[in-house]
């Protein structure tokens, strides 16, 4: 009875059945199972070896030479065990079609009984001679066990990462029989056409071949295979997020013409860049469309993103609509403020800053104002702005600094009314990222910086020229430049008082003992915001020499004249951050100087420091980074609202990446909802990987 039903459950095994239903698994080694992120089949089947091992190729008795390593395969013929000598042995007979040979083991007694006339074993040593004949001497052995299906190659296979309760081998026992039944859980995705152009592996013999490779060539193939389908599959879910983004919602399109484009551009004390005029002119075509732009704007820290930008927003005004420029915090959002009104000053068009500070009746006049359309464009946080603010009319939603957005939640900020986005990151991203978390995202790229900026030189100083380095800043101080000491964030979140406290310790030092000549100011996270503003006022203004601070000043802030960057601890820093931090310096003309302090034996850290003193490249040092650390540490997949790779790696599979992109947006130009029957396995894969993330449930 209970057999049968046991059977009707696994006749009725699919991906998404838990494991607790498979033989070997109950609820305890389900419980264990979780711990490894494995909950249903599907995610048995990808939980693929750490390393694999391999059956040694078998010798021929009558191969044997002397002196050899080999291993041998025989049936036993006769087994003797002599313990009368003074060292006891256990004499076996073996012989395959081709010969009879010797094995001994000395001290042998535990054999009697485990080996027996009839049975098959397997035996590894080093071959020698006695009394003329081959022999073994202690080998290693098994027996081969047919009827429970203990071949030699039960004995190979995939080793598992385990956790206790269970082993590698028992993940090993669960999984095999699974492999028996393979086309009915994993069936193929692609043509056979497509395969062979492809150079790849069936899908089932993939799978059967990363659990249970029959050779090391077999192995490589199945994880080409996997690995393009993972890989695969994520494109896939991007070109779909893409097309729906494009195509399923239809916002008013933009008029440009001449004479827009003129007025726009006499803002700018300027001419654009070639970089920003071809970035202007993608974002141009974009808007013109009645397709929702989806585009990121990437370029190093003063690039010149902000100008091409604002040129976006005020073509949006010019046609009516209103604009949201998000930005991560409100240092930064009142520094955007800050530039857009130094471009619009005298101009008409309605602007205004949203902060927290903002309350009682002039905020709700205010969101009247936008509510009615009275205000064309509106500064603020991303919580500020996403929280409870209705727009008239919203055309465009702008987002800086938002490369720690995934991009589910960029899905979530534009499902309002979907209007035109564009994203703005000033950390260069590789192109292994730009294919994945930025994805599903057009991507405009600034390479050159406006003319006439002072170089930036970077020193890592050594710690015994830390005066040496204080007088030299004290020069620059007394020439009226300014000057940023940055120091790192200590410890976790929680410990954020740890931060305050370096930050603040160190402003008391440098401001009564070390430059008591000099104005010192202090800024940290925790500051309340008015008191960040004050302080960063006076900075820009001139009045603060020297500004103490935290990583707060990371992003977008930009004051000219100040050209002197000390940074505490840098090894603490990724090498994106330095960068980003150096940004805020060498946005004058003069020269400017990065120092770095870090006291530090590890290889990668000292790697990192000196290729921030030899580049200023942001691509270039961010593809180092990368290379660096691996992705794992600077990339997670889930982070970005993607699926987690289990096999693939960006940067190390790169050829496949641009493959699999290749074709999985081409296949979402044919059959956009993969409605085609030829595509319905793949459809199914990406149901099942993507969940309901992607709505192609709704048009199954
Ligand atoms: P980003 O936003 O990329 O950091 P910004 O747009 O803030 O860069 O520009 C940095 C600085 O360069 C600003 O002071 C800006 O006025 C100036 N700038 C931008 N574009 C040009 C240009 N085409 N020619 C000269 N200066 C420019
Ligand atoms: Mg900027």
């Amino acid at each position: 009875m209970l057999t049968s039903t046991s059977r009707e459950v696994q006749n009725r095994l699919n991906l998404s059945t838990p494991v607790q239903y498979l033989k070997g698994v109950g609820p305890a080694r389900a419980e264990c199972f979780a711990r490894l992120g494995v909950h249903t089949v599907g995610d048995l089947l990808e939980y693929y070896p750490r390393d694999w091992v391999f059956a040694p190729e078998v010798t021929k008795i009558g191969q044997m030479l002397p002196d050899e390593s080999v291993t041998i395969t025989g049936l036993v013929e006769s087994t003797d065990y002599q313990s009368y000598r003074r060292q006891p042995i256990f004499e076996v007979t073996v012989s395959d079609e081709t010969g009879v040979c010797r094995i001994v083991w000395f001290h042998g007694g535990y054999l009697c009984g485990r080996l027996r006339p009839g049975q098959v074993i397997t035996a590894s040593g080093k071959v020698s001679v006695y009394k003329h004949q081959l022999q073994l001497t202690n080998p290693k052995f098994l027996v081969i066990d047919e009827e429970h299906g203990k071949g030699p190659e039960h004995f190979s296979g995939g080793v598992y990462a385990a956790t206790s309760g269970l082993s590698s081998r028992q993940i090993k026992r669960i999984v095999r029989p699974l492999l028996k039944e393979l086309s009915e859980f994993e069936p193929e995705l692609y043509g056979e056409a497509f395969l062979k152009e492809a150079g790849l592996v069936g899908r089932k013999n993939a799978f059967e071949w990363i659990h249970s490779p029959p050779d090391n060539e077999k192995l490589t193939k199945a994880k080409r295979r996997l690995k393009y389908d993972e890989l695969f599959l994520m494109q896939l879910g991007l070109a779909i997020r893409r097309y729906r983004n494009q195509h399923f919602s239809v916002v008013s399109q933009c008029v440009h013409n001449n004479q827009i484009d003129g007025r726009i551009r006499k803002r700018f004390p300027f001419l654009l860049t070639q970089d920003q005029d071809d970035s202007v002119a993608e974002i141009v075509a974009d808007m013109t469309k009645s397709r929702p732009m989806n585009r990121l704007l990437q370029g190093d820290v003063g690039s010149g993103k902000t100008v091409v930008a604002l040129y976006a927003a005020l073509l949006a005004v010019a046609n009516g609509m209103q604009v949201a420029i998000m930005a991560p915090t409100e240092i930064l959002a009142a520094q955007h403020s800050l530039s857009i009104e130094r471009y619009l000053k005298d101009s008409k068009v309605s602007r205004v800053l949203v902060t927290g500070g903002l309350t009682g009746k002039k905020r709700a006049e205010l969101l009247a104002q936008i509510g009615n359309g009275t205000i064309s464009i509106v500064v603020g946080t991303v919580a500020l702005l996403q929280k409870d603010i209705e727009f008239h009319n919203l055309g465009l939603v702008i987002i800086d600094e938002q490369h720690k957005f995934g991009v589910d939640q960029r899905a979530k900020l534009r499902k309002d009314g979907t209007p035109h986005c564009l994203v703005m990151t000033a950390t260069p991203i590789p192109r292994t990222l730009a294919m994945t978390a930025f994805g599903d995202l057009d991507v405009s790229v600034i390479r050159h910086s406006p003319p006439g900026r002072g170089s930036v030189i970077t020193r890592w100083v050594d710690r015994n020229d830390r005066l040496k380095a204080y007088e030299f800043i004290r020069e620059r101080l007394k020439a009226k430049k300014q000057a940023y000491f940055v120091y790192p964030r200590i410890g976790t979140l929680e410990e954020d008082g740890a931060d305050v406290k370096a930050a603040t310790e160190e402003w008391r030092e440098l401001s009564m003992r070390v430059f008591p000549e000099f104005t010192v100011g202090l800024l940290h996270g925790q500051m309340p915001s008015v008191e960040k503003h004050q302080i960063m006022t006076e900075f820009r203004k001139g009045k603060i020499d020297a500004l103490v601070s935290t990583v707060v000043i990371e992003v977008g802030v930009d004051v000219p004249n100040a050209t002197i960057m000390v940074i505490e601890g840098a090894d603490r820093f990724g090498l994106a951050q330095l960068h980003q931090l150096r940004g805020r310096i060498g946005r004058g003309e003069a020269k400017s100087y990065c120092l770095l302090f870090a006291e530090t034996d590890s290889e990668i850290a000292e790697s990192r420091l000196e290729i921030m003193t030899r580049s200023n490249d942001g691509f270039e040092i961010a593809e180092h980074d990368l290379r660096l650390r691996g992705p794992g540490e600077l990339f997670s997949t889930r982070q970005h609202g993607l699926p987690d790779l289990k096999i693939a790696n960006i940067v190390d599979d790169f050829e496949l990446l641009v493959m699999a992109r290749k074709n999985a947006f081409e296949l979402v130009s044919h059959d956009p909802m993969l409605t085609e029957t030829e595509h319905r396995n793949i459809r199914r894969s990406l149901l099942a990987k993507f969940g309901d993330s992607l709505d192609l449930a709704d048009v199954a």
